[in-house]
């Protein structure tokens, strides 16, 4: 693994990073994602492996949460970037690399919709009720209606302290509020970055050589499940 900490360290091209996913999703070796065979032959010029049993050819991305990806370099930039405990608005990412505004939004919803998967495989929880979130809850979005105030949740009076009043900052300081359909996944993400793992890009990262293909609307579309589960320490 320190290996890979210091291959992270001086990536620079898509191909880089193409490397380090490679290491990461097949590290204790390759496996045919159709028929498990473990051997392969490497095809370098499209960076491509080929199961020596089944002839499929996969590369460190195809089926997984990257699948199709072009330009890794920005992707796994924009992935670790939650790997600090700093927020980044669709804004500022859309700055950062020099992409336009939806482009953003899209990269750090899917980078959000990821990481609700990898904390649902990961126990330890606990339901952090929307009116928690009121204060930083007012930008309209077309979901809203879904998601009306239960009746437990709209008589209970929560008193925001410690870390779900710096949850609050966050969402007003970093994304200057967030409406109400998206809002469990702007404050997973703040879970993730104040308590995760800011040291453990490389967990992070492993999330992403996993998973599915996930499809455009999907993703555009995806909410948490109403009341996230966050880490107790919050
Ligand atoms: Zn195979």
């Amino acid at each position: 693994m320190e290996d890979l900490y210091s291959l992270i360290e001086i990536a620079e091209s898509n191909e880089d990073y193409r490397t380090i996913l490679e290491i990461l999703r097949w590290y204790e070796g390759f496996s045919c994602p159709r028929c498990s065979c473990t051997e392969a032959y490497r095809i370098k010029t499209r960076s491509l492996f080929e199961c020596k049993n089944c002839r499929m050819q996969v590369s460190a991305t195809s089926g997984t949460f990257l699948h199709g990806v072009r330009n890794l370099r920005v992707w796994v930039k924009a992935i670790l970037s939650f790997a600090t405990s700093e927020g980044q608005s669709a804004v500022s990412v859309a700055r950062l690399f020099n992409r336009g505004y939806s482009t953003a939004w899209f990269m750090m919803q899917k980078i959000r919709m990821v990481l609700e998967n990898g904390f649902e495989e990961s126990g330890e929880a606990y339901f952090l009720p929307c009116s928690m979130l009121k204060e930083a809850l007012f930008k309209a979005s077309s979901g809203d209606e879904h998601f009306e105030l239960d009746e437990a949740e709209s008589c209970s009076e929560p008193v925001l302290s410690g870390r779900a009043a710096v949850l609050v900052a966050f969402l007003l300081g970093t994304f200057r509020g967030v409406s109400r359909k998206y809002s469990q996944l702007y404050a997973l993400e703040f879970a993730y970055r104040s308590l995760a793992v800011s040291a453990e890009p490389i967990r992070l990262l492993s999330m992403f050589v996993r998973g599915r293909i996930a499809r455009r609307k999907t993703i555009t579309s995806y909410v948490a499940p109403y009341l996230i589960r966050l880490p107790s320490a919050l």
